[in-house]
């Protein structure tokens, strides 16, 4: 898209300042800034918005934030190569883009953003993507800091985080993002839309938090999801066992079947167990 932005075409940018792209850092980069604005834009309306975005690398997806209207940006970059070439957009965008030279996983960003609703919006380094929604996903307090979450992961996770029970990909990622969030698949990306190509497809994921998820607590949900698709094949009698409890009376008072497994349970169901093994263990 010639007319996003007056900025040199990112080709230019990556020779320039020499972005040979690392595997070690997940880089593959996004050069066609009609495909960084469809993403964008997958976010919602970008005028006046805060955001969040990680490993903005040459920074296609930056610019498609800032020309589309954000009112800030504030993108957390590990490889200090890209800090030269993410200092020009910033130029471009007086007071608008801020640049943290720094790890996502370690960098805590709310401190740099202004008042109000902010939202994360990425194409992830897919080493560290699954790890990262988990740190979202687990935020406390929630309501979290992020009105919604819209990120690149590859298709393989995309349909896991939005899996439905009864099928393959439903497993302990679905249960959390299920629980606090409701998760959809915006589109898919080739990967010959980026450079260097993955050897996989991509998918954007949308996420935005629920109000009100039903109570329990993350740490029990968390024990009762691990347990059961840690054995996934077994029924539920078995695999919660590990749990330490009188399995047979955590299932009925969760009003679950003891012959169900992992996968067959949806998300109230597994907030049920979290809650039941919660009550048995204050019990004694
Ligand atoms: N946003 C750019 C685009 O769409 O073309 C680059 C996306 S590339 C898939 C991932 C980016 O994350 C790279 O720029 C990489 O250097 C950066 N990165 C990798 N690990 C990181 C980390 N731990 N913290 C912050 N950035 C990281």
């Amino acid at each position: 898209m010639s007319s996003l932005d007056t900025l040199p075409p990112l080709r230019d940018v990556i020779r320039r300042h020499d972005l040979s792209a690392q595997k070690s850092l997940g880089q593959n980069f996004l050069l066609d800034l009609n495909l960084t604005a469809r993403i964008a834009r997958g976010s919602g309306p970008l005028e006046g918005a805060r955001v969040v975005e990680v490993g903005p690398g040459p920074g296609g997806l930056t610019r498609a934030l800032l020309a589309l209207g954000a009112a800030q940006v504030v993108a957390v970059e590990r490889d200090r190569r890209c800090i030269a070439a993410l200092a020009e957009v910033s130029e471009a965008y007086p007071g608008r883009l801020q640049v943290i030279e720094g790890d996502a996983l370690k960098v805590d960003v709310r401190p740099y953003l202004g008042d109000g609703p902010a939202r994360v919006v990425a194409n992830l380094p897919y080493n560290i993507a699954t790890v990262l929604l988990v740190g979202w996903l687990s935020s406390d307090p929630w309501p979290p800091w992020f009105s919604s979450l819209t990120l690149m992961f590859q298709r393989e996770v995309a349909e896991r985080i939005v899996a439905a029970p009864g099928t393959k990909a439903y497993g302990r990622l679905a249960v959390l993002a299920g629980w606090r969030t409701q998760a959809r698949i915006l589109f898919d990306v080739a990967p010959s839309a980026f450079v260097p190509p993955p050897k996989v497809t991509s998918s954007v994921v949308h996420l935005v938090p629920r109000e009100a998820p039903l109570p329990c607590a993350l740490r029990d949900l968390e024990r009762v999801t691990e347990a059961a698709f840690g054995q996934r094949r077994k029924m539920l009698r078995q695999s919660l066992k590990s749990l330490g409890v009188e399995t047979m009376v955590l299932l009925e008072r969760a009003g679950v079947e003891e012959t169900a497994r992992a996968e067959e349970i949806d998300v109230p169901g597994f907030v049920g167990l979290a809650r039941a093994l919660a009550d048995l263990r204050a019990a004694g």
